[in-house]
């Protein structure tokens, strides 16, 4: 029975540009993980979308003086390019300035005050007398009143990760205008987190078992020393989400960004579901997963689905304690109140937030150039290296380093000399010797397919003579779909990488003891076994490594001649609502009859199989790139 999963991948926020860093915590183990799954069969929805509120990007278009909105798809549209360079399959990468995402928001703001979750209180904020009006958030910086950190934010900081009560910040300064700044009182809505926190509680409790111990322990600690307190959800500013109660918009108030940016897991599948209905209504779809547009509920209004939070350790609080509260709060009111029928929400199933990596022993800064960016590092190499390097590197459980000396040499010794020179040193071998096919059962020494067999098309390849080592090959590279699976399963992805490339080396071993090299000379029929099982390995590490590396394995599927690709394909589409329109990266699986065509299981590879011309799948980097690289940080 296939699993209902959803791939929900931190929402990248509107005012800087995209780094390695980025990729790593968050969309390429989302996307590793989709990967795995749709190959498996499940039903995968991935989704995320530009964070296009609050007063970040409200002050780079201050100082740019640009309005908002041009600022905030700038960043939009170039994360959809990291995402289609990278292979990052978004079913559904949209943004938060959406109709769609309002009216989700407000149901669920609408939801949690019908419920009795939410209160009004009056608050001191910083004001501007000059500019004549609040300065909420960023606009206001200062001392840390915790930790003496010099740049914190008035609701927030940076380097301790606490929430901050604004009039206690510490030597005020505004970010924008003439500085004067003084306290005025001004009235919020309230969310009322004390009184959820029994069911958070509870809800991380039931989860601890299979969550990281960086995550619930951090989260249940933070818990308990500091317990769950309200947390005030509306703001003074003018662009974001109109509060939906009478007056306030008017009085300048909108939803705080991280109340609803957040919100966004659901109202993304939602807009997701309205875009596959439309296409359906064209009648030109064929896509099993097209349900129309409550296509949705198959991840949300169903217990047994499971969802996964793909997010960095600075986004940890608001996806273990403030989502799951939110949708716990609202209960049942939010599909009572946006869809006339009172059913509750699916609760997170894993929260698998991966610690930072740094640069050179450095922290990764926009200030400065401290960085390896998203779409400038794919000029000068290839997705699939980058990919390969930010997984074995991923900061799964600490901090890691991306160190130029280590990615060459990781890409130069592992991708190219233990993988990437296996798969073309045997097919180019065979490519030449066997006449482009794979050795046929009579290459192998056997007079060819009895006619039972020739009937049953899929046992051909069973029926190959070989030999106790190569069957005993065969088995290891087999089971390795189960050790390699259970470690994707568990969302531990650098031991599943490093599990498939074990198992690479024991396929290179295989062939320094049976070299068909020389063995052809001397042994044909010997030959031809020794290349088709090696042929055969090859091809299910193709399966195993497409998580990690699917340009490079789609290359090669490409060499062994497949007729349907092992992966679908990335598009974009432009969404016209009230609001006005914004682009989408979406994702077109490859099926059959609602079955991938390529699975998570063995090759099936059949002896005498036609093969295309093959060829290098990586490049070997000469050392000069340490110090290119390397001297470009800081310019
Ligand atoms: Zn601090």
């Amino acid at each position: 029975m296939p699993e209902n999963i959803l791939i929900a991948i931190a929402w990248p926020y509107s005012n800087a540009e995209i780094h390695v860093g980025n990729i790593t915590g968050s969309h390429l183990p989302g996307d590793i993980v989709a990967r795995y799954h749709r190959l498996k069969g499940n039903k995968v929805l991935v989704v995320s979308g530009t964070d296009s509120h609050g007063t970040p990007v409200v002050i780079a278009a201050d100082k740019e003086g640009k309005p908002v909105e041009e600022v905030y798809k700038k960043y939009h549209d170039s994360f959809i390019e990291v995402f289609k360079g990278y292979g990052i399959t978004y079913d559904m990468f949209t943004t938060t300035h959406s109709e769609n995402h309002f009216k989700v928001s407000q149901a669920m703001f609408l939801a949690l005050q019908k419920n009795g979750f939410l209160f009004k209180q009056f608050s001191k904020q910083w004001y501007s007398p000059s500019a004549d009006k609040f300065l909420p958030d960023r606009y206001v910086e200062g001392i840390c009143y915790i930790c003496g950190f010099e740049y914190a934010r008035s609701d927030q900081c940076d380097n301790c990760g606490n929430v901050l009560e604004p009039e206690k910040l510490i030597n005020p300064r505004a970010k924008t205008g003439d500085g004067a700044l003084e306290l005025r009182d001004t009235e919020h809505f309230y969310l009322d987190l004390s009184k959820l926190e029994p069911d958070v509680k509870k809800f991380l409790q039931e989860r601890a078992p299979h969550m990281r111990d960086t995550v619930i322990g951090e989260s249940l600690r933070k818990i308990e020393s500091e317990g769950l307190k309200a947390r005030s959800i509306t703001r003074d500013l003018d662009w974001g989400i109109p509060v939906p109660v009478e007056g306030w918009t008017e009085a300048g108030k909108r939803i705080y960004v991280w109340f609803e940016a957040v919100i966004g897991y659901l109202s993304a599948p939602i807009e997701w579901s309205q875009l596959q209905a439309s296409s359906l209504s064209g009648g030109e779809s064929s896509d099993p997963q097209s349900k129309g547009k409550d296509a949705w509920r198959d991840w949300w209004t169903n217990p047994q689905a499971k969802q996964y939070h793909f997010i960095g350790k600075d986004n940890i609080f608001f996806h273990t304690s403030q989502w799951p509260a939110e949708l716990m709060g609202a209960g049942s009111a939010f599909m009572e109140i946006f869809a006339g029928e009172k059913v509750p929400l699916t609760l997170p199933y894993d929260v698998p937030a991966n610690q930072f990596m740094n640069l050179e022993g450095r922290k990764i800064s926009g200030s400065g150039n401290w960085g390896v960016w998203g779409l400038d590092a794919l000029t000068r190499f290839d997705p699939d290296a980058l990919r390969y390097y930010l997984t074995v590197n991923m900061p799964e459980n600490k901090d890691s380093d991306w160190d130029w000396a280590e990615f060459v040499a990781r890409n130069n010794n592992e991708l190219v000399a233990t993988w990437g020179n296996l798969a073309n040193r045997v097919l180019a071998f065979c490519y030449k010797n066997w006449d482009g096919h794979v050795p046929s059962l009579e290459d192998m020494g056997r007079d060819g397919v009895s006619p039972s067999e020739g009937a049953n098309g899929e046992k051909g390849a069973e029926t190959a003579p070989l030999r106790d080592a190569d069957l005993e090959l065969l088995k290891t590279i087999e089971n390795g779909f189960n050790t390699v699976g259970a470690e994707l399963e568990a969302v531990r992805l650098r031991s599943a990488l490093g599990e498939a490339m074990k198992l690479a080396t024991v396929v290179n071993q295989y062939l320094d003891v049976n070299a068909p090299w020389s063995a052809i000379k001397v042994d044909k029929d010997g030959a031809s076994k020794t290349v088709y099982t090696a042929l055969k390995a090859i091809d299910s590490l193709k399966i195993m490594f497409s998580p990690f590396l699917p340009f490079t394995c789609e290359k090669l599927h490409g060499f062994f001649n497949y007729e349907t690709p092992l992966f679908g394909e990335q598009y974009t589409e432009v969404v016209k609502d009230s609001l006005g329109e914004h682009t989408v990266l979406r994702y077109k699986p490859v099926e059959r009859d609602g079955i991938p065509p390529h699975a998570w299981k063995p090759s099936d590879l059949q002896p005498g199989k036609k093969l295309n011309q093959p060829g290098p799948l990586f490049k070997k980097l000469e050392n000069e790139v340490i110090d290119v690289e390397r001297r470009r940080l800081g310019k």
